[in-house]
């Protein structure tokens, strides 16, 4: 087993993945930008190296400087978390040069996945069904008005190399074809330095449903079922849970084994998840995520299994610590995404956290680096903590969480924390019945 691995990111899941580390008596190396000096992951790391200013750019997708910190520090592996480098195949290769192994997928899955025009083709080869749509990307609008007219409006361009909802355009008619195009084209050529773009039916109530996956080097996959994520905001998730409100026992294996069997077919290894959206009894897949997801907790409360542990195993050449027949699914678990942004507007609240406390009990878990007297920097993602509740069955877990939500104190900033305890006692939201527009209509009723 490793001795010593080096995690290649900050906040909640810097800190996730040290005590992951720690639970398996693996040393951990810390990375941080200036402004991070004196976040929780440094504070616990058992070796922190900084590698670099502020800027992502020039620190957590500082490829070079990481390395470096790997090398001076002797560490046998780097994790990469979610985002930043996470999904880098290049990153993934370097690691792999230097002698280091990389504690996620291979770095061809990694740059398959990262194409979503080729991602789709492969998955559908594989088994998966996917969302009609263009076969391929489309370059031209003449070639984008003949492909419309087979799919049908309403349709959506996406970026081939999108992530994080950018890039992505609805059209509804002919009229708003071309400028749709120009527009996701626009977008994803400043976001991702590529503006290739491909179409797809855009389906109007769809859930969110995604299927937890993992694959050792031996051969074994399993799938730990779904995660139901279709409470978002401008197509970013912010309420995730397990199991999905809308599925049933027969309906989660049948999609579960579709998505495993794919997934031995594609040889792939690690952690990973096969996004779907759901509409009317049926499945259609949009992307694979080729790491560990933020709202992997989830899956973690209802399966009991630790899936950085299992990452970080397999990393590691060993096989899957359980069989397919052995995973259980127990109760019901939510995780409620807390931002640092106000709960109305959604605008930015950096600053110092006078108050904290944090909610406790049975069934509680807070996945946060946040303290009294933290100063959240201005220069990341404004996600400071993840609260899951889990429950034996939906509705314990939402009494729960509902009183969780009312223990918890954060004060000096803005945090989304009203805007859950609002959520949680909707009609909607308290039957389960929602779809990927749901949060936006509610946040535009709400301000009309
Ligand atoms: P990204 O990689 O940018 O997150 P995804 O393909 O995962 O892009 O899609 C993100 C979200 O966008 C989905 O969860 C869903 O809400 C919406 N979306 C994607 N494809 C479609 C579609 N064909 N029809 C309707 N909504 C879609």
């Amino acid at each position: 087993m490793f001795e010593k691995v080096l995690i290649a990111n900050r906040g909640e899941i810097a800190l996730r993945v040290h005590r992951a580390c720690k639970e398996m008596g693996i040393a951990t190396v810390a990375v941080h930008s200036t402004a991070d000096a004196n976040a929780m992951h440094v504070r616990l790391a058992d070796e922190s190296v900084c590698i670099g200013p502020p800027q992502a750019s020039k620190s957590y997708l500082n490829i070079q400087a990481i390395i470096s910190a790997a090398d001076i520090t002797n560490a046998d592996a780097i994790h990469p978390g979610y985002g930043f480098l996470s999904e880098n195949a290049k990153f993934a290769e370097i690691v792999l040069q230097h002698n280091m192994t990389f504690i996620g997928p291979k770095p061809e899955h990694i740059r398959l996945m990262g194409d979503k025009i080729a991602a789709k083709k492969a998955v559908m080869e594989a088994g998966i069904p996917v969302v009609p749509g263009s076969d391929g990307g489309v370059t031209s609008d003449a070639e984008a008005k003949k492909v419309a007219k087979a799919i049908g409006y309403p349709l959506l361009v996406k970026a081939a190399a999108g992530g994080g909802g950018r890039g992505m355009k609805v059209a509804r008619g002919a009229d708003q074809l071309s400028e749709a195009l120009s527009t996701a084209r626009a977008e994803a050529r400043a976001a991702f330095g590529d503006d290739a773009v491909y179409l797809e039916k855009y389906l109007e109530r769809p859930r969110h449903i995604e299927i937890q996956i993992v694959a050792d080097s031996k051969g074994h996959v399993a799938h730990l079922g779904e995660r139901d994520c279709s409470l978002q905001r401008r197509h970013q998730k912010i309420l995730e849970e397990a199991p999905s409100p809308a599925l049933n026992a027969e309906k989660r294996a049948e999609i579960g084994d579709i998505t495993a069997k794919a997934i031995k077919k594609l040889g792939y290894l690690g952690v990973g998840t096969v996004e779907y959206l759901y509409e009317d009894g049926e499945f259609y897949f949009i992307e694979m995520n080729t790491r560990l997801q933020v709202e992997h907790p989830v899956t973690e409360m209802i399966t009991g299994l630790d899936l950085v542990r299992e990452q970080i195993r397999i990393a590691d050449g060993a096989s899957l610590s359980f069989k397919q027949s052995e995973v259980k699914f127990l109760g019901h678990a939510i995780e409620c995404r807390i931002n640092a942004e106000n709960a109305e507007t959604f605008a930015p609240s950096p600053g110092t956290i006078s108050n904290y406390h944090p909610p406790g009990g049975l069934g509680v878990r807070l996945d946060s680096g946040i303290y009294a007297g933290y100063q959240i920097p201005p220069y990341y993602d404004s996600l400071i903590g993840k609260l899951i509740v889990h429950g034996r069955d939906r509705n314990e877990c939402m009494m729960r969480l509902r009183r969780a939500l009312d223990e918890m104190v954060v004060t000096g900033i803005d945090t989304t924390l009203p805007l859950f305890r609002r959520l949680l006692l909707e009609a909607d939201i308290v039957d389960g019945d929602y779809h990927i527009h749901w949060l936006e209509d509610y946040l535009s009723r709400e301000a009309g």
